[in-house]
């Protein structure tokens, strides 16, 4: 049965250093049951770090965590049989087919096979993977590969579900279909742990998330709330190519020059005055709010 305020997860101080480099420090965070929570942050921020560490494929060098209720770095192959886990490594065996290689999975978790049998059949048409079953794993697009790894990762019909950038890579129409799948999942009262650096699907798919940058935790909250707190209102956005005609006087000193104003008609008032117009202009998002706390873009060096 779910309990709204009970923890999932609990991360209390950790870091971790890979030769004396710092990849993650100090990061505190804790996951209530039902919801989803995000790692929001640039390609090398520590994020895959972070959730390694989270599943037991990675040590920690300082720091407690606790996942449904186990130490990761003592109950490691016990925590993996509990959760499902989604990367970008699918490991998949490239000759058995579809079907076969989601019995062998089902075999090494230990579900018996008449249980495993409607399972995967259930969850291939979850997946819309169903007219795939016996097709062999190289015969696989790379999209339905990610499909098929969520199959598996939901075999165990898991408490939580941890994603590590799940959707990267894909094409819109199938980061549709696994948006869609994470928000069913989701809706049965489970769990979910996302890594991300597309803000779109942050925004879209978390609860609450933070925002991850070298290794470090900047902010924290639910995605609307750090919007209005941060950056609230509409940004005008000017292109490099497009810089030398304005005077470039506002806001963050990102590569493109910006506006941004609380309300739309504000900005169109500002905008009078401009001798070019803005490329776009849109909501402000967690794009914004990522540049007002690192000062670059996320896309810099996504
Ligand atoms: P993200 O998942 O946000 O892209 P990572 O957790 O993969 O970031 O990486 C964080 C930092 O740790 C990066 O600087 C990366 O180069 C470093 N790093 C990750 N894995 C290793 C490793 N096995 N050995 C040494 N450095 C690593």
């Amino acid at each position: 049965m779910s309990k709204p305020s009970e923890l999932v997860v609990e991360v209390k101080h950790v870091s971790k250093t890979y030769d004396s480099v710092p990849a993650v420090t100090d990061a505190s965070f804790t996951i209530k049951r039902g919801e989803c929570f995000g790692l929001l942050g640039p390609n090398g921020a520590g994020k895959s770090t972070l959730i390694r560490m989270m599943y037991g494929a990675s040590s920690r060098t300082s720091g407690e965590m606790q996942v449904l209720g186990l130490d990761p770095q003592k109950n490691g192959r016990d925590l993996r049989r509990k959760i499902g886990i989604v990367t970008q490594e699918d490991a998949l065996d490239e000759a058995m087919s579809v079907v076969e290689n989601m019995q062998m999975f089902a075999r090494f978790l230990g579900i018996p096979k008449d249980v495993a049998k409607s399972r995967i059949d259930e969850l291939l048409a979850f997946m819309s993977l169903t007219h795939k079953s016996n097709t062999k794993i190289q015969e696989l697009s790379g999209g339905m590969r990610r499909r098929l790894v969520f199959v598996r990762a939901l075999l165990s019909d898991p408490e939580l579900l941890i994603l590590d950038e799940p959707t990267t890579g894909l094409d819109p129409a199938v980061r549709q279909l696994i948006w869609d799948k994470v928000e069913a999942f989701k809706r049965r009262g489970r769990t979910v742990l996302l890594t991300t650096h597309y803000m779109d699907e942050a925004e879209f798919l978390c609860d609450r998330l933070v925002i991850v940058d070298n290794g470090t935790i900047k902010l924290h909250g639910a995605p609307r709330a750090l919007i209005n707190e941060h950056c609230p209102g509409f940004v005008a956005i000017w292109s490099k190519s497009q810089i030398q005609a304005g005077d470039g006087d506002d806001v963050a000193s990102a590569p493109n020059r910006r506006l941004e104003r609380a309300t739309l008609s504000e900005l169109a008032e500002d905008l009078k005055r401009e001798p070019t117009q803005p490329e776009i202009i849109r909501p402000t998002s967690l794009e914004d709010v990522f540049l007002k706390v690192t000062g670059r873009e996320l896309g810099s060096n996504a």
